[in-house]
């Protein structure tokens, strides 16, 4: 029985992040380390008073607003109880890598959570962090090797969240799962998208190191599909696997087709991030894309621009305006058009926001404008408004905003169909998303689909859930049936 009256004796409390001036000279977590067991800043006594605010309420939002369904409530009074250890069992019930979204989920059960009613929420992801990294201090997490193992061969192709859940999945019901991925290390944009500063790589690596000692194989450095020599075919692919996971991601980034595109210093956002991450991991002192002293611009409000935004204060920018077209979202949520216990579309404060850096909203740019040499100088701006939900230019309104450099944080278009796609001959919908069935199996037999690949482009917690939807799918095929669980399928998703 949780605590009844938790939340009226207990305010809403975080850990503090690390002092600005002293994050900016590194690129480790923006968070203090644990330490001896707990967190210095934030100890285990405060993350138990923490949990104690959930009162159980009877009709869990939180779990309902979770795409993995992570069991909050329970968790949260066995965290309160200081039953760590039965914390994170019913933790690993639901989500492979709670690590991943204890850090980096926009945590979508705090908006459902009845707290949120007051804007005050349990800290549910920050508790389900606890759990896991404790558990992972303690040697709780340990490989779960299958009893028997099934003769069946499944390839997953991508090694994001997506892939890597279900590979783990399978790997647990017994099949023998290889991921491929066309890069040099595995994760997915967990690798090379997401900086340091957010979640660092050792997070990923030991839960690697753990689906590696439970069999799962990892191939790297191949582009499955592409007909470059030395990279699989797809004709081989399904002559080795008695059945394929795609997970490759939505990883065409939108572009801005506006005048002076081409000028030199303009790039996508996911040219620029892999360097950041490598820079950030020792691997290269000099990043082709080095936001060091330049005046930058980036253009896109959401978690990629944050991400550019953090990187380019690290790399000693002289000065970073985000720009978003959209006007700025409200402080906290209008109950009329976006009531509880739905999102809530406020204005976030990242830890990279926190660092400087200005934000413009409802501006458009008009044009990139060069100098003699070809690179970019500056960008032509408007500022817009929205008229019968169009945007609409404000006359009058335009202005020069000087860069050296501008990285195009827009979103993403959907799959990369040129290569793998094309040649597995699995359907598109118009967004650029392979089409699947409730079971996450394509169009093609046998060839299933899970994460952004999918979706379209999406949240972590979203492609382990799917990930695991489509490990169902897969033990169905291969086998006629499957204990493995369905946190989603596509048509319950799009009547929520
Ligand atoms: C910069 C950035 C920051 C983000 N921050 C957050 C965040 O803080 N929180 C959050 O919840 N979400 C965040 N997201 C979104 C989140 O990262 C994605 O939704 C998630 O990673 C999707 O997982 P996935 O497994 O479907 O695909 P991905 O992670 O994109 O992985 C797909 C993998 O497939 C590989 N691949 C593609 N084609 C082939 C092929 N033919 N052969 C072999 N390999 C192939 C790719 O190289 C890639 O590694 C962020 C996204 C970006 C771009
Ligand atoms: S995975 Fe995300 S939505 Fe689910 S409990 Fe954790 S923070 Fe909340």
């Amino acid at each position: 029985m949780a605590d009844q009256t938790g939340f009226l004796k207990y305010e809403r409390s975080l850990p503090p992040r690390r002092p600005v001036e002293v994050r900016l000279l590194d690129w480790k977590d923006v968070y203090t380390r644990r330490e001896n067991g707990e967190d210095p800043l934030f100890p285990t006594a405060e993350v138990r008073t923490q949990a104690a605010r959930c009162m159980d309420c009877g009709i869990p939002f939180c779990h309902h607003a979770c795409p993995v369904a992570n069991l909050i409530p329970e968790w949260n009074d066995l965290a309160r109880r200081d039953d760590w250890q039965d914390a994170i069992e019913r933790l690993h019930a639901t989500n492979n890598f709670p690590e991943f979204t204890g850090k980096l989920c926009p945590a979508p059960c705090e908006g459902s959570c009845v707290l949120n009613l007051q804007e005050s929420p349990v800290t549910i992801k920050q508790i389900e962090w606890e759990i896991i990294d404790r558990a992972w201090d303690e040697g709780w997490v340990q490989p779960q090797t299958p009893a028997e193992r099934s003769g069946k061969k499944v390839a997953v192709v991508g090694s994001g969240p997506a892939g890597l859940a279900a590979a783990q999945q399978l790997t647990r019901a017994g099949h023998e799962a290889t991921v491929y991925e066309r890069a040099d290390r595995i994760g997915g944009l967990l690798r090379y998208g997401i900086p340091e500063f957010k979640m660092e790589k050792s997070v990923l690596d030991r839960r690697l190191d753990q689906m590696r000692a439970e069999g799962t194989r990892f191939v790297t450095g191949v582009e499955v599909g592409s007909g470059r020599d030395g990279d699989p075919t797809v004709e081989q692919l399904h002559a080795d696997h008695d059945a394929v996971v795609l997970a490759v991601g939505a990883t065409i980034g939108r572009d801005l087709p506006a005048p002076g595109r081409e000028l030199a210093g303009i790039h996508l956002a996911m040219e620029y991030l892999p360097f950041g991450n490598r820079q950030a991991l020792g691997e290269l002192d000099d990043p082709p894309i080095d936001a060091h002293g330049k005046h930058v611009v980036i253009i896109g409000g959401g978690d990629t621009g944050a991400d550019c935004l953090g990187t380019a204060h690290r790399q000693g920018a002289a000065s970073v305006t985000q720009l978003e077209i959209m006007p700025a979202p409200p402080d906290l949520r209008d109950q009329g058009s976006n009531p509880w216990p739905t999102y809530p579309m406020v204005m976030r404060v990242s830890s990279a926001h926190e660092e400087g850096g200005e934000r413009l909203y409802s501006v458009n740019t008009e044009k990139f404008l060069g100098d003699d040499s070809g690179n970019v100088r500056a960008l032509l701006l408007h500022e817009v408004e929205r008229v019968d939900g169009r945007f609409q230019k404000v006359e009058g309104t335009e202005r020069e905003l000087p860069a050296d450099l501008v990285f195009l944080a827009m979103g993403f278009t959907g799959a990369q169909r040129e290569g793998l796609v094309d040649a597995l001959g699995v359907e598109v919908d118009g967004r650029g998303n392979v089409v699947r069935d409730d079971e996450f199996m394509s169009t093609v037999p046998g060839v299933f689909v899970a994460g952004d690949a999918g979706r379209g482009q999406s949240l972590i917690v979203w492609a382990i859930a799917e990930g695991r939807a489509a490990a169902a799918g897969v033990d169905t095929w291969l086998t006629g049936e499957s204990m493995l669980p369905r946190p989603v399928t596509p048509t319950a998703v799009a009547l929520r």
